[in-house]
């Protein structure tokens, strides 16, 4: 199979993709269903369109691009990624897993392939957390990890609701029918910048996840006394920034204790009530986001955690509330296509590592339906989420051209001719 991955068009269409934004470039703000977001869908669209693939899109806007296969009754192997970017962010996360599904879908017809199963390039919903406060909500609801009654609650902050924002974008019909069977890909493959500095640093063109992270993430809201900063005395305080404090040091200690170098916590936002200058606080309420690749190990963090808060609370005097947002299971890959995809770089003589994942992707959720995997390709000194995101044209190429190989494989794998 003679497969040439056009990487000028390629990088032509995802520097066109990066130009609908909400912010001025070099950065990507594409917030779910924003105008910019809209924009960025229609112009994806019209390029599947193109490659003469059928496109369909459903309730809450996953949109699947479908390559029909000769076997079109074989359950089909699914591909792609998100096109949704924070504020202030790069133009390669997420795009280059659906831009580079696309070329290398192109490559395979320009390659006069013709798959057994069909090849379904997918664009979920809302990969950042940014609009509704979940991250994946497109395809935690296509694995059915969250209901349609939890999902018709979703709200942002200017309390719309989901239902209003999805109808508004043009994706209508019931949340019931989004999501899909087990059984419904044969095998699931995302292509991704890796978002951190591994590869770029060893000088490898390829990871292999071999498994993801399992998140999961808290709200806490600690409610304790305001009063005067220069009368209430010392003793007499129940002040809720202090006691905020304390909490995250107990939760950075409770995390490191754990003895694995994969429990990461965060504590990333942290807002104090009144806020002002000489006002004792009375509220805080802060975010934890709780990263494992065991799961169990997680789960005994995040409980004592939780036995932190009502330690702290009880010996200050304040009220300390969680509220569970998420704790999603850890993803381990498919062998199957952390080989085939480690068979091709072995016979292109392309540079590879298996690796774990940290962040979270779709693939977290679609690894729940199906056997699912991942290819990282590098990134410029491992920076994602920000406007200098960077991986090279060759860099994405390869990614795109072992993608497009895997791809064969696995379409015309358990196939009959
Ligand atoms: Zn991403």
């Amino acid at each position: 199979m003679n497969l040439q991955i056009d990487q000028q068009r390629l990088q032509n269409e995802i520097d066109k993709l990066a130009s609908f934004s909400s912010e001025p470039a070099p950065v990507v703000t594409r917030v779910v269903f924003s105008p910019a977001d809209q924009e960025a869908r229609g112009y994806v669209n019209k390029l599947f369109e193109n490659a003469g693939i059928e496109v369909r899109s459903d309730a809450i806007g996953n949109t699947f691009a479908r390559w029909i296969g000769s076997n079109s009754e074989l359950a089909a192997v699914g591909t792609g990624s998100h096109i949704d970017a924070i504020p202030n962010a790069g133009r390669y996360d997420g795009v280059v897993g659906v831009l580079g599904a696309l070329e290398a879908v192109r490559a395979l017809q320009r390659s006069g392939f013709q798959p057994k199963r069909s090849i379904e390039i997918l664009l979920f919903t809302a990969e950042e957390p940014t609009r509704f406060g979940i991250g994946c909500l497109g395809s935690r609801m296509l694995s059915g990890t969250l209901t349609p009654a939890a999902a018709g609650k979703l709200r942002d902050a200017d309390e719309r609701s989901l239902d209003e924002l999805r109808t508004e974008a043009g994706f209508s019909g019931p949340l019931e029918e989004v999501g899909l069977p087990r059984g419904y890909y044969a095998h699931f493959v995302e292509l991704h910048i890796e978002q951190g500095p591994l590869l770029e640093r060893e000088g490898l063109a390829i990871g292999i996840v071999q498994s993801i992270a399992a998140p999961a993430a808290l709200n806490i809201s600690i409610e304790g006394e305001g009063g005067h900063a220069g009368t209430v005395l010392m003793p007499d305080r129940r002040d809720a920034f202090t006691a905020a404090a304390e909490l995250a040091l107990a939760i950075e200690s409770l995390t490191c204790k754990t003895g694995g170098i994969n429990t990461v916590a965060t504590i990333g936002k942290c807002d104090l009530f009144p806020g002002a200058v000489n006002s004792i606080p009375s509220r805080v309420k802060l975010t934890l986001d709780l990263r494992d690749t065991d799961g169990p190990r997680r789960d005994a963090v995040l409980q004592s955690v939780l036995q932190a808060c009502s330690e702290i609370a009880a010996r200050r005097g304040v009220k300390i509330e969680t509220e569970q947002v998420n704790a999603d299971a850890p993803a381990h890959c498919s062998p199957k296509i952390v080989e085939t995809v480690s068979e091709i770089c072995q016979a292109r003589g392309i540079p590879h590592r298996t690796m774990v994942s940290r962040a979270y992707h779709d693939s977290l959720f679609l690894s729940r339906i199906a056997p699912a995997a991942m290819i990282f390709i590098p990134c410029r000194n491992g920076y994602s989420h920000r406007p200098d995101e960077y991986s090279s044209p060759e860099q994405i190429a390869t990614g795109a051209l072992v993608l497009a190989e895997t791809l064969a494989r696995l379409a015309n794998d358990g196939a009959v001719a």
